[in-house]
This record gives C-alpha cells, structure tokens and sequence, in this order.
C-alpha cells in the first residue's frame, strides 16, 4: 500500500530551513486576482495534522500547517476575496472564497494559550527555507475524513520512516504550553 501523507513530504521531509531566513510570500491559488499575503519571519512547530479543520491541497491525508507571530502576517493582496470559515472555532481560518485555500488562522480570543500565532501554509510560498515539518498531529482524526481504520498501522509506520513522529493531539512541547497556560491562569484566581 502506498501512504500518501502530504506533497511537502511524501519524498522525504527536507530540512532546508535557512539560518536566517525572514519569511516569504503566500499565494492562492486563484490565477486572476490571487490573495496574496505576506509573512516578515521565520515560522515554528511546522507540522503535518491529520484534523478535518485545516486546508490540505487535493489528495493530500495530512495538512501542513506551521505557526508565526500574528504582528508579522499581512494580507498584501485581493483581502476582499477572503472569509471566516466557522467565526466559532478557537483558529479563525481565512479562506479565499473562490479557490477554497486557507491563507492564515488566527487566535482572537485573548486568553487561548496560542492568542498572539497566526497558523500559516508554508507551502503557498515559492521561497525554500521555511521551518521544516517536524512531527504530525491529530492523526487519528483523519479516520473522521474518510480514512479507513485498517489502514492507520500503515499511515503511523510512514509517519516514524519520515521523521514525523505521530501524535493523536499536539506534540509534547505544545501540550505542555497549553497545561502551563492553564496552570498560570488557575494561580492567578
Ligand atoms: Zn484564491
Ligand atoms: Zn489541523
């Protein structure tokens, strides 16, 4: 059985993150008027996730999706052409309404842990040097999009071979960023 997990990484996850590298630009993938949207850094905790919330390009199991500081996204281009897909989520996706692809996420409830990170495709960016994916989340989540059970022994092997080891909800780093954030705002009552 062939895995296809994403694009980005299905021949190998390549490791081109630039020393140095201060961002890029995001294109839709509209061929007239495309939204267009700058990003002035480097991004952080790239990864491949496996909800059935973030935009995956056609065929694809995994998205890849990487955060970045919210001061640092800008949309340059056709901003009219974007829209809130669920304005009741914690991310609130922007997508273009005539290609379908997610240009940024964004955190506006203050006290999430994430509030301040956008949620960026690095893959709309011709630039190379991005942070490269480093782990894959929420993979049992692609069974709810379609994914047969018998076939996630398979997926999880593909995933450990890539170098992305696989989690059923964010890495350890972020988890524990989450239940420091909870911690904090408990001490604080
Ligand atoms: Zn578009
Ligand atoms: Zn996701």
């Amino acid at each position: 059985m062939t895995v296809s997990i994403h694009p980005a990484v299905d021949r190998g996850v390549n490791h081109t993150d630039v020393p140095g590298f201060a961002g890029g630009t995001l294109t839709c993938h509209c061929s007239d008027n495309p939204v267009v949207v700058s990003v002035t850094a480097q991004t952080a905790h790239n990864h491949v996730c496996g909800c059935s919330k973030c935009w995956k390009p056609q065929g694809a199991t995994f998205s890849q999706v990487a955060v970045v500081s919210k001061d640092n996204v800008s949309v340059e281009q056709n901003n009219e052409k974007l829209t809130i897909i669920d304005t009741n989520a914690a991310i609130q996706r922007h997508a273009c309404t005539s290609c379908g692809v997610h240009m940024y996420g964004r955190i506006e409830d203050t006290n999430h842990p994430f509030y301040g990170l956008d949620f960026i495709h690095t893959e709309l960016s011709p630039e190379q040097g991005w942070s490269a994916p480093e782990f894959a989340a929420f993979v049992s989540s692609i069974i709810e999009s379609g994914t047969p059970p018998e076939n996630m022994d398979a997926i999880r092997h593909r995933l450990k071979e890539l170098g992305l080891e696989p989690y059923d909800c964010l890495s350890p780093p972020l988890m524990d960023a989450i239940a420091t954030h909870v911690a904090k705002a408990q001490t604080a009552h």
